[in-house]
Formats: structure tokens, C-alpha cells, sequence
């Protein structure tokens, strides 16, 4: 896959009309709807600013939440739910979607540029139509929720033909919600067969720093994995495997490596139907004469609950009634010797059960140690991200990637809709 696309910054938009796809799927309270965290509305604001500073009318247009775009998904969604047919109505569809309007997106929005931010009503009918062709440059507009549209998730190109008429003829397509360019949506992928299409400062970024990693990495290469699941990450181990030169193996997926290794693992989680792929990981990095390190020691407990303070043993005293929990301080000293030479480590996955502070040890050593190996690192992975963070590391980073889902498609090599779509550079 080419990560060499074309960003704003190689495009005239100045007099022009941009379609700006943004990431605004943001938390909110479930009562008030107030916007818990505007990180990503923030994170937007480099781009917005740069394009409306060019001069370009700019649209933006984001999906929030999971609207049902029919009063048909509606009742079946609900009726999914327990609730009867009989008693929905078309009132109660329409109070559901009033929750996931882009109107507090557009105020916070507003709030943060310090400028108007004109709401939409719609995605693609008559009141986008209108104030998109009023645009002045300078100006910013916000479509309502793409997901409204029935044809978004559905890549219809209906949908992308219409966003792209809102730009006009001479119009251009920005994407910068890297979090959805893992989906082929009308607003992420379709639509840019109809507008020359461009990444934002955010897309940027991420295609540079990881792209060069899985392309032409700083050597060596350390791959840091851990998490809960090996099924969950299959496709990111095989890959790094083949690119990284050591791949080091933590969190909850660890147990399943060592088991196949010959270990007794007690009550650590176990994917039995893994056990052939660990195996085949194992061998295949031994024939590629790639290290691939396992714990040596671990955090075990009786039971998935914090503890006062931890209790370590070595892997081959796994007590049966114990699970472990965290890797500990010698699979740590371990780790850490790896990584310290390294020139680029990528690191996907929670070393253990983080969030019970007993067992987030290990994943904060290993922060430690990325922060001060001197080594380009990118964490990837929603978790990771929020470990890397609450653990008071995020500053010390080269790269924390900001879609979870999107960043582990990027990390198994995978094509990406919303990347792939893009004008190569
Ligand atoms: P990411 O979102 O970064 O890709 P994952 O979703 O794969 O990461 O994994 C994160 C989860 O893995 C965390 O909630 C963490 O508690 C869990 N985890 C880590 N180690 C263990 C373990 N030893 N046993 C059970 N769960 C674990
Ligand atoms: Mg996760």
C-alpha cells in the first residue's frame, strides 16, 4: 500500500469550495448530551484553520454515534432490544436522531475557533444545498450527521455524488478523520471519485510516521504487542512479524504463546483454538531468525481484582488456581534491554490488566522505557493509546495514532479505504 498521498498543502484551495471529512464521533453525557471530550474536535483545528486561512469556504461533515438512518433500522434495532413493534413511532425514531445532531459539535466548535460555525440541517438536501452554495471563503459550514443518510455506510455513490456537488465544480475533497479511513464510506472513501482528493494535517501525520515504519523503518525494529486477545491481533502480530526485527510478547495474549511454549498457565486467559497459530508465530520467527520474546515472570492472582500488592512468580511456577495479570520486573528488564537499542518500536497493546493499578507495572516500565530509548515510537490501538495517557507518558511519544480500530487495520498492512482513495503524491 502507497502512504505517499498528496496533503493540503500540495493543492490550491484558496477561492475554492473543500469538502472536509473530520472525525467528530465524540463521547457524550447519555442525558444532558454534553460533550465529555472534545480531544477530537481540538485535534481537528490545525486543518480547519489552515484551509479557511488559504481562503477556501470550507464544509465539514463528520458521522457521530450510530443513527438509525430508516424508521425501519430503527424498530428492528429496538425490537432487537425488547421492545415492541406496535408501540414505535416514527416520533420516537426522530427523538433518537435528534440525539446524535452535530449541533453541540457545532457550538464547541464555534467556541474553539472563536468563529461562526453555520449548522446544516441536513447531509445532503436542501438546507446543505442552500448554505453551501452561500458559502463565502473564510467561512465554515457543518453538515448534520452523515449517518443520517442511508447510503453513507453503504459506500452508495448517490451519497458521494451529492457531498461532492456541495463542493461545486472546481471543489476539493480533504479527509482527515483517520479514525473511519478503515471504512469505505460514502464520506470517507466514495466520494473521493468525484473531487480531487487530499489528506488533512491529521492523515498527514499519521501516513508519515507510521507509513515509514512499515516501509522503511529506523533499525532495529521492535514490536511491542500485548492486549487482551492473540485473536484480536492476529493480523498485527503476522505483520510484524515479517517487518520488525524482534517482536516482544506481553499482556493477556502472552499466556496463550507460553502454553503452546509447554508452560502450565494456571487460570490465565487461554485461547485454545490459538494454540496452532503461537506455535506457527514461534517457528516462523525462528526461521526467520527473528527474536521473539516471551515473559519470564508474571503478576498472578486468584482472582481479576486489584490486589494491595502484587505477588510475581517465574512462568514455569504458574500457580494452578492463579491467573496472571501483569508481566513482571524481569520479563520488564528483559523488555526494556530490547528496546533500548531499538531505532523504531511500534507498540500495540496494554502489557496487563492496567486498570487495576497492582498490574499496570509492566505497562508502565515499558512506557518507560519507549520514553527514553531515543527511538521513534508509535503506540497504536485504542487501549494502548488510553493506557500511554493515564500513565502520564503521551508527551514522550513520537506518534500516539488516534483511531483504534483504523491504527491496527495500519498495523496489519492492510489496505485502507479512506487512504487508498487519496491522490498518490
Ligand atoms: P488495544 O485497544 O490497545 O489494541 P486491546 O484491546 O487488545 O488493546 O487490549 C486491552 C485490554 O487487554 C485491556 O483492557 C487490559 O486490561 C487487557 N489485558 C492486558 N493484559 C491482560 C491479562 N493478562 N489478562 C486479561 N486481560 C488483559
Ligand atoms: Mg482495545
Amino acid at each position: 500500500m502507497n502512504y505517499n498521498k498528496r496533503t493540503i498543502r500540495d493543492v490550491d484551495v484558496s477561492g475554492k469550495k473543500v469538502l472536509l471529512r473530520c472525525d467528530f464521533n465524540v463521547p457524550q453525557d447519555k442525558k444532558t448530551g454534553e460533550i465529555t471530550d472534545d480531544k477530537r474536535i481540538r485535534a481537528a483545528l490545525p486543518t480547519i484553520r489552515y484551509l479557511l486561512e488559504q481562503g477556501a469556504a470550507v464544509i465539514a461533515c463528520s458521522h457521530l454515534g450510530k443513527p438509525d438512518a430508516t424508521f425501519a433500522d430503527f424498530v428492528k434495532k429496538q425490537v432487537e432490544k425488547g421492545r415492541k413493534a406496535e408501540e414505535l413511532t416514527e416520533a420516537d425514531w426522530r427523538k433518537s436522531l435528534k440525539k446524535l445532531s452535530m449541533a453541540p459539535v457545532a457550538q464547541r466548535l464555534g467556541e474553539l475557533l472563536g468563529s461562526e460555525v453555520i449548522l446544516a440541517e441536513d447531509v445532503i438536501g436542501p438546507d446543505a444545498q442552500a448554505k453551501a452554495a452561500a458559502l463565502m471563503p473564510g467561512q465554515l459550514l457543518l453538515l448534520e450527521n452523515t449517518r443520517f443518510e442511508k447510503g453513507e455506510t453503504k459506500n452508495d455513490p448517490a451519497v458521494s455524488r451529492a457531498l461532492a456537488a456541495l463542493a461545486g465544480e472546481d471543489g476539493v475533497y480533504v479527509s482527515d478523520a483517520f479514525g473511519t479511513v478503515h471504512r469505505a464510506h460514502a464520506s470517507t472513501a466514495g466520494v473521493a471519485a468525484f473531487l480531487p482528493a487530499v489528506s488533512g494535517l491529521l492523515i498527514e501525520k499519521e501516513l508519515e510516521i507510521m507509513g515509514k515504519a512499515l516501509t522503511d523503518p529506523a533499525r532495529p525494529f521492535v514490536a511491542v504487542m500485548g492486549g487482551a486477545k492473540v485473536s484480536d491481533k492476529i493480523g498485527v502480530i503476522s505483520n510484524l512479524l515479517e517487518k520488525a526485527d524482534s517482536i516482544l510478547i506481553g499482556g493477556g495474549m502472552a499466556y496463550t504463546f507460553l502454553k503452546a511454549q509447554g508452560f502450565e498457565i494456571g487460570a490465565s486467559l487461554l485461547e485454545a483454538d490459538r494454540l496452532d497459530y503461537a506455535r506457527e508465530m514461534l517457528e516462523k520467527a525462528a526461521k526467520l531468525g527473528k527474536r521473539m520474546l516471551l515473559p519470564v515472570d508474571t503478576a498472578v492472582h486468584t482472582a481479576f481484582e486489584n490486589v494491595e500488592t502484587p505477588r510475581y512468580v517465574d512462568v514455569d511456577a504458574i500457580p494452578a488456581d492463579c491467573m496472571g495479570l501483569d508481566i513482571g520486573p524481569k520479563t520488564v528488564e528483559l523488555f526494556a534491554e530490547a528496546i533500548r537499542g531499538a531505532g523504531t518500536v511500534v507498540w500495540n497493546g496494554p502489557m496487563g490488566v492496567f486498570e487495576m493499578p497492582a498490574f499496570a507495572e509492566g505497562t508502565k516500565a515499558v512506557a518507560r522505557a519507549l520514553a527514553e530509548s531515543g527511538a521513534v515510537t508509535i503506540v497504536g490501538g485504542g487501549d494502548s493509546a488510553a493506557a500511554v495517557e493515564q500513565l502520564g507518558f503521551a508527551e514522550k511519544m513520537t506518534h500516539i495514532s488516534t483511531g483504534g480500530g483504523a491504527s491496527l487495520e495500519f498495523l496489519e498492512g492492510k489496505e485502507l479505504p479512506g487512504v487508498a482513495c487519496l491522490l498518490d503524491k
